[in-house]
């Protein structure tokens, strides 16, 4: 091409396209809703900017996405996909489309080439490759881009950048059509020989169904061609405007009537010819699911929303859709979503890591998904939201955000659904497990039951340093905690508090982080208490200890380590006179062996007993009572290490 500027890819990107262009056949589908979700990115851009600058609208008013295919005269087949976003200048088709800008395709790159090909084609389902995968289906790919102008750029030029998928360069070059877009950016894909099914418009309907349909609030056309079959005008009778009509007064008449109409058809079948209608369809005609009645939204819906929203392919494992009014005169419509997993960076530091996925909308425009630090508190982090406030301002800033009441009064109505909604399938999952245990009751579906053991596996750990965290919700989070206990069941502290045995008043731990709960329950200090009927929580996760210690009691019960002396069990008045009369015989008699045990031993232990805490070991170390537990200074000593 004249004038063309020619560019090596960066090294990432060669690597990259190899990848993409090896990888799976049966996961190429997915180009389409690359660009679909691009060309929504580049519309979502520019509705921002013409906030503050109308003049970026100036060249074309109308905001959308269209879809066509068609034959080329040079006998290619091709698929072009415009939208009349942001568009881009010449320097910003090579930085953008030449080079990696975005560091989520760096880390799929170090994924694929440790992963074999079949692992390729499940990552590209889970990352997204975005503009790259047009050459999963494309020889060529031709990008045509004007973009919007603005000061800096107040005459734009529409640019062409052209890459094959068997070279290692692309060109760039000005539009020889001239500034034919208006505005924005229209991708041509001359589709391979092995992928002329993207031509039908039937399969590109199905995939934009499937794939896109809630990618975009934009309009998203397609062209389609439907032959149609037309009366021949000039070979029109006045026969059937003479039919006459049947009269409702005589039966009779009516019958004869219908048998001459239809006689009548039989004999002049009228004349048609076929002709070729051109159409552009909308495929997502549908309202935003938020904006809907949430009677009317399907589960499948409410998925495919979050799965195009937040770009997670994982479905996630709860959601709650509602209205609300904030308080100060604002009012909204949210959904929010439990994932079904959490990011790798929230356990790295869970009190740094702020909300990143609450999608402000203000009337249907996207404004922002950054509501700053203190949008949420650190412990629910990990929650997706759409929220869409009606009575903001649509020019709202980021700044007059953060001062406005609006935002503070969402923060705690978003934190409060949150618990609701877990606290929701918490308390169905109990009453389900209930009546399993009640023999008359009817057997009922636990999918409850199932979704929260769900839940339980990947956010326990999060209710508990909810708990510690956020003290205003304190006791809903960390009603949400379930720990191991020696009785082999997991238990809420709820639980426990209704298991108790009559007469006790604490609720019994033993804490040693590392080891496991079996080696836990099979501790000495264990011994005596589950002889007797007890329950102890069996705490092995770091974060168990910091939650009893913070928390101290639950429903005025106190945790008490029974690693730690001065245990009390609680049914000491079921124990007959005589076991209290044996004990103290039985320190007499042992007194000299008590005394010698404390002498030989007094650099180490502060003091020796005779216990009842044991069953069959013969004895025990364990803490002071105010002292600190051997767990505390395991983790002291690895500081000062
Ligand atoms: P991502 O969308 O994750 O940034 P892509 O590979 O899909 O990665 O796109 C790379 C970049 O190219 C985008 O960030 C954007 O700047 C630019 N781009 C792609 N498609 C368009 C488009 N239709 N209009 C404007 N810019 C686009
Ligand atoms: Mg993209």
């Amino acid at each position: 091409q004249d004038g063309a500027k020619k560019f090596d890819y960066q090294s990432d990107v060669a690597r990259l396209r190899k990848i993409v262009i090896n990888s799976l056949y049966s996961h190429r589908d997915v180009f389409l809703r690359e660009l679909i979700s691009n060309a929504n990115d580049a519309l979502e851009k520019l509705r921002l900017t013409s906030l503050t600058d109308p003049e970026v609208l100036h060249g074309a008013e109308q905001m959308n996405i269209t879809l066509r295919a068609y034959k080329d005269e040079d006998g290619s087949s091709r698929l072009v996909i415009t939208d009349t976003g942001i568009g881009m200048s010449p320097e910003e088709l090579t930085a953008n489309l030449g080079t990696l800008a975005k560091s989520g395709t760096t880390e799929f790159l170090a994924k694929a080439e440790s992963t074999d090909t079949t692992g390729t084609g499940n990552l590209i389902g889970a990352f997204g490759l975005g503009f790259y995968s047009s050459f999963l289906v494309s020889d060529r790919v031709y990008v045509a881009s004007l973009a919007a102008p603005s000061s800096a750029n107040p005459n734009p030029i529409q640019h062409v950048f052209s890459s094959s998928a068997d070279e290692s360069t692309f060109e760039v070059y000005p539009d020889p059509r001239g500034n034919s877009l208006g505005r924005g950016t229209e991708i041509t894909l001359v589709l391979r020989d092995d992928a002329l099914e993207y031509m039908d418009t039937t399969k590109i309907m199905d995939l934009v169904n499937k794939h896109s349909s809630f990618a975009t609030s934009f309009p998203v056309y397609l062209f389609t061609q439907r032959t149609e079959e037309v009366p021949v005008e000039d070979e029109e009778s006045d026969a059937e405007e003479s039919t006459p009509l049947p009269s409702s007064e005589d039966d009779d008449e009516e019958e004869a009537v219908v048998e001459e109409v239809s006689e009548q058809d039989e004999e002049k079948t009228p004349k048609t010819q076929s002709i070729t209608v051109d159409e552009w369809v909308q495929l997502n005609s549908q309202l935003p699911i938020w904006t809907r009645d949430p009677k009317t939204v399907s589960d499948e819906e409410y998925e495919r929303f979050y799965e195009a929203t937040f770009k997670d392919h994982e479905k996630p494992l709860a959601w709650a859709h509602f209205t609300g009014d904030s308080g100060s005169g604002v009012s909204f419509r949210a959904i929010i979503y439990i994932p079904s997993h959490l990011e790798n960076s929230y356990w790295q530091n869970p009190m740094e890591t702020s909300a990143k996925d609450i999608r402000l909308m203000v009337k249907r425009v996207f404004i922002t998904n950054d509501l700053g630090e203190d949008a949420l508190p650190k412990w629910a982090s990990w929650i997706k939201v759409v929220v869409d406030a009606e009575d903001l301002p649509l020019n709202v800033s980021r700044e007059t955000l953060q001062s406005n009441k609006f935002l503070k009064q969402l923060k705690s109505i978003i934190t409060r659904r949150i618990i609701q909604t877990l606290s929701k399938l918490h308390d169905a999952a109990m009453k389900d497990k209930k009546d399993e245990d009640d023999v008359e009751s009817d057997v009922e579906s636990d999918v409850d039951g199932d979704k929260w053991a769900e839940i339980s596996k990947v956010y326990n750990n999060v209710f508990k340093l909810g708990a510690v965290e956020d003290t205003k919700n304190r006791d809903k989070l960390g009603a949400l905690v379930t720990f191991s206990t020696n009785q082999g069941k997991d238990v809420s502290l709820d639980d426990y508090l209704e298991n108790r045995k009559k007469g006790q008043k604490q609720i019994f731990y033993l804490a040693d982080m590392g080891k496991s709960t079996e080696d836990l329950a099979k501790s000495v200090f264990v011994e005596k208490l589950h002889a007797r009927g007890y329950q102890v929580l069996l705490l092995s996760e770091p974060l168990d200890e910091i939650f009893v210690q913070n928390l101290k009691n639950w429903k005025r019960l106190p945790f008490q380590d029974v690693a730690k002396a001065g245990l009390k069990f609680g049914d000491e008045e079921e124990d007959p006179v005589e076991e209290k009369e044996k004990q103290k015989a039985l320190t007499e008699q042992y007194k000299p062996l008590l005394d010698w045990l404390k002498k030989e031993s007094k650099d180490v232990v502060r003091d020796v007993v005779i216990s009842n805490r044991l069953v069959t070991s013969p004895c025990a170390i364990v803490a002071d009572t105010h002292g600190y537990t051997a767990n505390i200074e395991k983790m002291m000593n690895a500081q000062v290490a």
